[in-house]
C-alpha cells in the first residue's frame, strides 16, 4: 500500500485519492502471491502446461466523489494512474519471478499499446479506453501505432520488435545466445533496417532460442519502459482532471445537440440512433365530463431534429458512462426513450418509463409508461388507424395525421379523468422512427424469441 500510494500522491499528483488500509489486509499478500506462483507454475510444468499471471484488477479506493452515492464507500480507479501503478508491479514481479509470462490489463491505449508489447505481454487488455468516445472504433490506431513503431525499427514481427523496442536487443542477444557465429549473425541483423531475428535462429539456432531471445528482451526492457511511463506527464493527475464538457442543457425524451457519443462509449451497445419525423403541433387533450370526452388545449408538442437517441433498457447495466460523457444534463439512458426487449421486462420495471413495441404484419402494438402513466397503442398501418388508451378512456387517431377523430370512454371512467395527448405524440413518434425496418436497432431486429405477447392485451 505505501507503494501504490507514494506512487498516486507523490509522483502521479493524484493527492485526493485515497487507497484504504483494509482493502490491502485483506487481499492477496505479497508473500503468498509469490508461494502461488512458485507452486502453480510447478504444477502447471508437471502438466505439460504454462502458469501466467494477470495484472491488474482495478485498484479499490476511497469514493470521494459526488458522482457516486455517498452510500457507496468504494470506487474503482482505472485507466491512466492505474497504467503506472500496474506497470511498476510487473517491474516488481517480474524480478522475483522471471520466468512467469504475463497478460497485461491496466489504463493501456493506442498511445501505450506499443510499449505493453514491447514487455512481451499476451494478452494485452483493453478497456477503460473503450469507454470513451469512439469506443470500439478506438481499437484500430492500437494497430496503426504498432505498425508505425515497427516500420520504424525495420522490424516485421512482434518478437522481432520486443528485441529492438527499447535498445535492449544487443543485450538481450549477449545474454540469450552463446558467442559465435549465431550470435554476431543475430547481432548484425538487428542493426539492420531489415530486421529477421526469427529467420535467422530459424536457420541454424536450436530451437526454442527465439521465444528465449524473446523473453529476455522482454525482462531487459521492463526497467526502461516502466521508467518511462512512470515519467510521463500525461499520465499524471493535471493531465487528467478535466471532465468532459458540458453544455448546461438538459435531455428530453426528444432533440439533443447529436453528437452520438452516447452510442460508441456505451460499454454494452445499448444506445441506438434511429430517425423519425419532425412534429411542432397544438395539440388537444381529452377529458371526461358529464359523460361524455370533450376536447381541450394540451399544448404544444415539439419535435425540431429527425436524428434522435434510444435506449436499449436489457441492454443497459446503468454504469453512467453515456452520462460522462453526454455533454447534455440528465443522461441518455434516463432521459431518452427507453425501450424493454420484452413486455415482460418492461411489466417488471413497474416504476420506470419506457416503452415496448412490436410490430406483427400490419399491426404495430406499444405498451407505454410516461411520466409514470401506462398507456397502449395499436396502429393499424393498412388501414391507418390507430387506438391510444390509458386503459379509461380511448382515442381512435388517423396515425399518419397525428390526428384525433373519435373519443371513447370506458366503464372505468370517472367525472374528470383526462388522457394526455402528448403521450400518444411520443409513442407514434418514437415508435414508428424505431420500428424502421430499413434502420436496424435492438428493438427491430429480428429475434428468435418467443415474445410473450398475448394479442389484444390492454394496460389497466
Ligand atoms: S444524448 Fe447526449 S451524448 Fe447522446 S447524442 Fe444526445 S447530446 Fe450527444
Ligand atoms: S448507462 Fe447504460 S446506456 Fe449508458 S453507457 Fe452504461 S450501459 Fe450504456
Amino acid at each position: 500500500r505505501e507503494a501504490v500510494d507514494a506512487l498516486l500522491h507523490d509522483v502521479l499528483g493524484y493527492g485526493e485519492v485515497r487507497t484504504r488500509p483494509r482493502d490491502f489486509e485483506k487481499d492477496l499478500q505479497w508473500g503468498q502471491a509469490l508461494e502461488i506462483t512458485d507452486r502453480l507454475s510447478e504444477l502447471a510444468r508437471s502438466r505439460g502446461r504454462t502458469f501466467q499471471v494477470k495484472l491488474s484488477n482495478t485498484l479499490v479506493v476511497e469514493n470521494h466523489r459526488p458522482f457516486f452515492p455517498a452510500s457507496e464507500a468504494v470506487m474503482y480507479l482505472s485507466g491512466e494512474p492505474l497504467h503506472v501503478i500496474t506497470l511498476n508491479l510487473v517491474e516488481k514481479y517480474r524480478r522475483a519471478c522471471p520466468a512467469v509470462p504475463i497478460s497485461f490489463s491496466a489504463g493501456v491505449d493506442a498511445r501505450n499499446f506499443p510499449e505493453c508489447v514491447a514487455l512481451g505481454f499476451t494478452p494485452i487488455t483493453t478497456c477503460t479506453d473503450l469507454l470513451r468516445p469512439g469506443g470500439y472504433g478506438r481499437l484500430p490506431k492500437y494497430l496503426d501505432n504498432l505498425e508505425e513503431r515497427m516500420r520504424a525499427l525495420g522490424v516485421r514481427q512482434i518478437g522481432d520488435y520486443v528485441v529492438k523496442a527499447a535498445g535492449q536487443g544487443e543485450e538481450a542477444i549477449r545474454r540469450a545466445v552463446p558467442p559465435g557465429p549465431l550470435q554476431a549473425a543475430l547481432a548484425e541483423t538487428l542493426r539492420s533496417d531489415a530486421v529477421d531475428l526469427a529467420g535467422v535462429v530459424a536457420r541454424s539456432g536450436p530451437p526454442g532460442l527465439y521465444d528465449e531471445l524473446v523473453r529476455v528482451a522482454a525482462l531487459l526492457n521492463t526497467p526502461v519502459v516502466v521508467e518511462r511511463a512512470t515519467r510521463d506527464p500525461r499520465y499524471r493527475a493535471e493531465a487528467n482532471r478535466k471532465p468532459p464538457r458540458k453544455v448546461g442543457s438538459r435531455l428530453a425524451l426528444f432533440d439533443c445537440i447529436n453528437c452520438d457519443k452516447c452510442v460508441p462509449v456505451c460499454p454494452n451497445d445499448a444506445n441506438f440512433v434511429y430517425e423519425t419525423g419532425v412534429l411542432r403541433t397544438e395539440y388537444q387533450s381529452y377529458r371526461y365530463e358529464k359523460g361524455a370526452v370533450k376536447a381541450f388545449p394540451g399544448g404544444v408538442f415539439a419535435v425540431t431534429k429527425a436524428h434522435q437517441i434510444a435506449n436499449f433498457q436489457d441492454f443497459c447495466n446503468e454504469c453512467g458512462n453515456c452520462d460522462t460523457f453526454c455533454p447534455e444534463d440528465g443522461g441518455p439512458y434516463i432521459e431518452k426513450p427507453r425501450f424493454f426487449g420484452s413486455l415482460q421486462a418492461w411489466r417488471s420495471l413497474a416504476g420506470r418509463d419506457g416503452f415496448f413495441a412490436e410490430r406483427a404484419e400490419s399491426i404495430d402494438a406499444i405498451w407505454a409508461r410516461i411520466r409514470g402513466v401506462e398507456y397502449h397503442l395499436e396502429v393499424d398501418r393498412r388501414l391507418d388507424r390507430g387506438l391510444f388508451t390509458d386503459g379509461v378512456l380511448q382515442l381512435e387517431v388517423r396515425h399518419s395525421e397525428r390526428r384525433v377523430v373519435g373519443a371513447f370512454a370506458g366503464s372505468r371512467a370517472r367525472e374528470g379523468h383526462v388522457i394526455d395527448f402528448s403521450a400518444y405524440l411520443n409513442m407514434a413518434l418514437a415508435v414508428d422512427g424505431v420500428l424502421d425496418p430499413l434502420k436496424a436497432n435492438p428493438v427491430n431486429a429480428p429475434y428468435p424469441g418467443p415474445f410473450p405477447l398475448p394479442s389484444g392485451e390492454r394496460p389497466g
